[in-house]
């Protein structure tokens, strides 16, 4: 096993599966069982978990919204995602703890390092919800953020594609994947991993990214066993 402790991002918008909008319940079990399995093989996981399947604060001041009250939404959107997840985790036998960046006792505890530190030598997976708790910030800026908070090894980010491509392989065919690229490089190049201040925040602090795919069952266990099947990010 190549890492002791990670944090594993989930993107939102995977959650919704097939559906247009909000929380497909089977994709949300397969998650659950997943995460289950590596916690089972002594993985200590820290888990951020996007909203865009209910809000978007950019989206919402397209519409009018003002843009801190959307990114107050939004942030509330990972609040709900990160409660599914937290109760099909508790449907698989997983221990798990919901910690949010906003103070909103009893839905959650509000973070710190070293209750989750604490959860996590327990045995308990904890969710870090509400991203950041500022607006003008994202889901995987909150991931960087715990992630190095946390000490992880390495950030896991699942994703709906199996690693970072020159362009984007959904719309381009002839894109290539890379084995492994330098934050710099995904900078440079504009590529959309994540977000340039979550990028950023890595770059500088060294944490590597491991992208891959998560809506494949079976493959969170398959880059904890070392398969090399994503990209790595490091510098
Ligand atoms: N958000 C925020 N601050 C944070 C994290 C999230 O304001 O630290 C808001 C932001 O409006 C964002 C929304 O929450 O659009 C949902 O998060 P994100 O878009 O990162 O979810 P994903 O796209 O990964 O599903």
């Amino acid at each position: 096993m190549r890492f002791k402790r990670i944090l594993l991002k989930l993107s939102g918008e995977s959650l919704m599966g097939e559906q247009g909008y909000g929380i497909d319940v089977k994709r949300l079990n397969e998650y659950a069982t997943q995460i289950k399995e590596v916690a089972d093989m002594g993985v200590q996981i820290g888990i951020v978990i996007g909203g865009g399947n209910i809000f978007r604060g950019l989206s919402g001041a397209g519409k009018g919204f003002d843009r801190v009250k959307g990114d107050q939404m939004g942030m509330c959107a990972t609040v709900i995602n990160s409660l599914a997840l937290s109760s099909a985790l508790d449907s698989v036998g997983q221990k798990n703890r919901v910690l949010t960046a906003i103070r909103m006792e009893p839905i959650g505890e509000f973070y710190s390092k070293w209750k989750a530190i604490e959860a996590m030598n327990r045995g308990e997976v904890a969710i870090f919800s509400a991203g950041t708790g500022s607006p003008y910030f994202t889901t995987d800026t909150g991931s960087s953020l715990r992630g190095i908070e946390i000490e992880a090894d390495v950030m896991l980010k699942g994703t709906r594609v199996d690693g970072v491509y020159t362009a984007d392989p959904e719309k381009d065919t002839t894109a290539t994947k890379f084995h492994d690229i330098t934050y710099e490089e995904v900078i440079s190049r504009g590529l959309k991993v994540m977000d340039i201040t979550a990028t950023a925040m890595c770059m500088q602090n060294n944490l590597p990214i491991y992208v891959f795919n998560m809506d494949i069952v079976g493959n969170l266990k398959r880059v904890l066993n070392g398969e090399e099947i994503g990209t790595l990010v490091h510098n």
